[in-house]
């Protein structure tokens, strides 16, 4: 299978003049998820009411959509499931894999996570009490940090600022050595580039979906649990779907068989519906072409902006296998160099305290989108085009 790139750019409702480098952070809407979504509403709510929880399917939307992205992150099949937001299922792999690993206490994280994995963390070990901790190290410490006091190692695979790519097989492989549980994040992973979660040997995988798989804004995160452990771990977020008979409602809880135990509640059954037609646009799709396509966009920007723009410094790693599908660069003035470019249409995002965050996703960007971007953000950096009052205003989101 060879991706046509052309067709899937196609697939998407970009609006023109936008070169949109920030799919990454909020991918962009696949042109089928208005109908898709409209459909849910007026066919199935609106003529089915609630017998569309049995007709149209959507009690069983969530494995069924979970099995769609199992594909696309090497998990087996039946061993991954959809809902809520990802920080709740970073609480949930973390809660199970605590439990699983007794007598040890320490959640090993890096300083490159997301805060929110490590808040979320920090809550848990708070609520099991005094002697659970969070530890975290640099990134490049991980490794040896890996020692027989930690429970539960917690990376996220790309690092949502860098771009730094941890290496999964090697981490997971020490992590169990030393008798820890690896869990892994794969929010600036899935649908990036090539992920095995099975033969990497990963016990839990968490992941959120509206970033390069084009969920949209709110769309449900994932959960995977690997197949030795799925009828093992005990949930800590019991709730009445993740029972093994949620229509008998028991007075006490009883977890389902598998993964349907990490169910919580209600499915979001709308944002389901436009994440199903975001993952249409993947059936073609084959993740090695993703890969090539996606390091020679970053490549090229990388090589444009050095050539061009010598202010600005890499803050990704020049290494092929240690990169994500993003590149970032670090300026002190970054945040208004951002507003000045997306004054312009070129949209990617900053991150504190000085990052410049540029995502590419091959689906629907090509080197015509590279070039006019490193041209405009050239010209705003040799004629100084950020330094305007206007562009120094911070927006509540960056
Ligand atoms: C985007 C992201 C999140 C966001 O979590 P939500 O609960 O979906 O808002 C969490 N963790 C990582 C690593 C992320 O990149």
């Amino acid at each position: 299978m060879t991706t046509d790139f052309t067709q899937t750019r196609a697939m998407f409702d970009l609006p023109d003049g936008v070169i949109y480098l920030d799919g990454n952070s909020l991918g962009p809407m696949p042109r089928a998820a208005a109908d898709r979504v409209a459909q849910t509403v007026t066919q199935e709510w609106g003529k089915m009411l609630i017998t569309g929880w049995n007709k149209a399917g959507w009690m069983e939307q969530p494995t069924r959509v979970g099995n769609r992205i199992a594909r696309l992150i090497g998990a087996e099949p039946g061993h991954v499931v959809m809902g809520d937001t990802l920080s709740i299922k970073v609480y949930q792999a973390l809660a199970s894999a605590l439990e699983m690993n007794p007598g040890r206490k320490v959640i090993l994280s890096d300083t490159g996570n997301f805060p929110s994995d490590l808040y979320m963390a920090e809550g848990l070990c708070r609520t099991l009490g005094p002697d659970y901790s969070l530890k975290t190290v640099a990134p490049d410490k991980v490794m040896e940090a890996l020692d027989d006091s930690v429970a539960v190692m917690m990376v996220t695979e790309v690092d949502y600022r860098t771009g730094r790519r941890h290496d999964m097989a090697a981490l997971t492989a020490r992590a169990h050595q030393v008798g820890a549980l690896a869990i892994w994040d794969l929010a600036h992973s899935a649908g990036a580039l090539p992920v095995e979660v099975a033969a990497g040997g990963a016990d839990f995988a968490v992941g959120c979906t509206y970033k390069y798989l084009n969920s949209g804004p709110g769309g449900p995160a994932f959960i995977y649990v690997a197949p030795r452990h799925s009828d093992v771990a005990r949930p800590a977020l019991s709730g009445w779907l993740g029972h093994e008979s949620p229509f008998a409602f028991d007075l006490s809880y009883r977890p389902g068989s598998g993964i349907e135990r990490m169910r919580v509640g209600t499915p979001p059954v709308l944002q389901l519906a436009a994440l199903e037609a975001a993952l249409d646009v993947w059936d073609g799709v084959d993740m090695a072409d993703i890969r090539t396509a996606s390091l020679a966009l970053t490549d090229r920007f990388i090589a444009g902006v050095e050539a061009s723009c010598p202010d600005l410094v890499l803050a990704t790693p020049r290494a092929h296998a240690e990169r994500g599908s993003q590149v970032s660069f670090r300026h002190p003035e970054g945040y208004a160099i951002m507003q000045a470019l997306i004054s312009h249409d070129v949209i990617g995002d900053f991150r504190a305290p000085d990052i410049l965050r540029f995502g590419f996703t091959p689906l629907f960007i090509d080197a015509a989108d590279v070039d006019g971007a490193v041209e405009i953000l050239a010209r705003i950096m040799r004629d100084s085009l950020w330094n305007r009052p206007e562009h120094r205003i911070r927006a509540r989101v960056t």
